[in-house]
């Protein structure tokens, strides 16, 4: 019998979370050749959900809570699941019902065939703004073009991994985790499978504009340098531009062509002058992202800290094993 673990981060999900633990619960039960394992992290919920998540885990010897000490984000929480996962197979999903359940039984199926990612890719999102939509379609062409790694347009967090592909994950101690292109980064077998996004079954949106822009840097900042290469690049054409002014200043001397009225230009150079200011500072600024992530990169905290964990005490084979994934993912290689 092999252990399907499902990993699920919850942040002020009071409203869903009985509905979702039922169907969940449901779902992975009719999986056969297959025990598993609910993992909930609670992300600092201000909510009654830890209260909700302790009551489900009394009924429930499949259910695991991790609570965390506050709010981390969502990538976040997720690592923090896929660290206290025990299972050969791990899924992700959304605690909102947003990715129905029933669609873990056919991702096992393409693990079965001898995938190693089976990742969800979205054919229609029902009950998200047009905003929403418009903005990721243009994200995913963004990171494609800067990226060095290739990321599948309009997949999420939805994903089946196996044991292998986690390990290799936890071993990358990166704070600025954009799991998809990690995940990508990672290769092996990876398969897509498309699923009809559900609107959400209760609660409102936890992303935010700004967290949504944030999320968007981190993906483009932390899979590419090409933004540092950009500003080099606006530099060398300012050079071309500076080159052929004073050819041009140049030659009006010697031919003494001044009815080109270059005295009276300065309008052009106030102009110019601002532009590079402008350049310079932009260019500044994509230095100073890198630089700031370098910052937090180095500082090597934990990645999360947690408060309390609940259904984890049975110990299970695996836990014997004490080594770290780092160490189990040596091994590997
Ligand atoms: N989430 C989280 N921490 C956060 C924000 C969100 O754990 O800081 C969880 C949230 O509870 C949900 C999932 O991440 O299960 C996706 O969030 P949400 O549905 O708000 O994002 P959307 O689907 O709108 O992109
Ligand atoms: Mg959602």
């Amino acid at each position: 019998m092999k252990l399907l673990s499902v990993v699920i981060p919850c942040f002020n999900e009071e409203l869903v979370l009985p509905a979702a633990h039922e169907r969940l619960s449901r779902a992975v039960s009719a999986i056969d050749g297959f025990d598993h394992e609910l993992i909930f992290i609670d992300d600092g919920s201000r909510d009654d959900t830890f209260r909700l998540l302790t009551e489900i885990q009394s009924h429930d010897s499949h259910v695991r809570v991790l609570r965390l000490s506050r709010n981390f984000g969502h990538q976040i929480a997720v690592t923090a699941g896929l660290e206290a996962a025990a299972g050969d197979v791990i899924v992700v999903i959304d605690a909102d019902l947003q990715d129905p359940p029933e669609v873990i039984a056919e991702m096992i199926d393409l693990w079965r065939q001898g995938n190693h990612v089976v990742y969800g890719i979205r054919t229609t999102r029902a009950g998200e703004s047009r905003f929403k939509l418009m903005t990721a379609k243009a994200f995913y062409r963004i990171i494609n073009r800067f990226s060095d790694t290739p990321m599948p347009v309009d997949t999420g967090d939805f994903r089946l991994m196996d044991r292998k592909v986690v390990d290799v994950l936890l071993a990358m101690p990166e704070r600025g985790r954009f799991l998809r292109g990690m995940v990508s980064w990672i290769g092996f077998r990876q398969a897509p499978l498309a699923y009809e996004r559900q609107p959400r079954g209760a609660g409102r949106t936890k992303y935010s504009l700004f967290r949504m822009i944030q999320f968007a840097l981190d993906g483009i900042l932390s899979f590419s340098v090409l933004p540092l290469r950009l500003a080099a690049l606006t530099g060398l054409v300012a050079i071309g531009f500076a080159l052929a002014g004073i050819v041009m200043a140049v030659v009006v001397r010697l031919l003494g062509l001044y009815d080109l009225r270059l005295g009276r230009g300065w309008a052009s150079l106030f102009v110019a002058v601002l532009f590079m200011g402008g350049v310079q500072l932009l260019s500044l600024g994509v230095m100073g992202e890198y630089l700031g992530r370098i910052y937090t990169e180095v500082k090597r905290r934990p990645l999360y800290a947690v408060q309390e964990r609940l259904g984890f005490e049975v110990p299970r084979a695996d836990q014997l094993d004490s080594r770290t994934a780092n160490e189990r993912v040596k091994v590997l290689f």
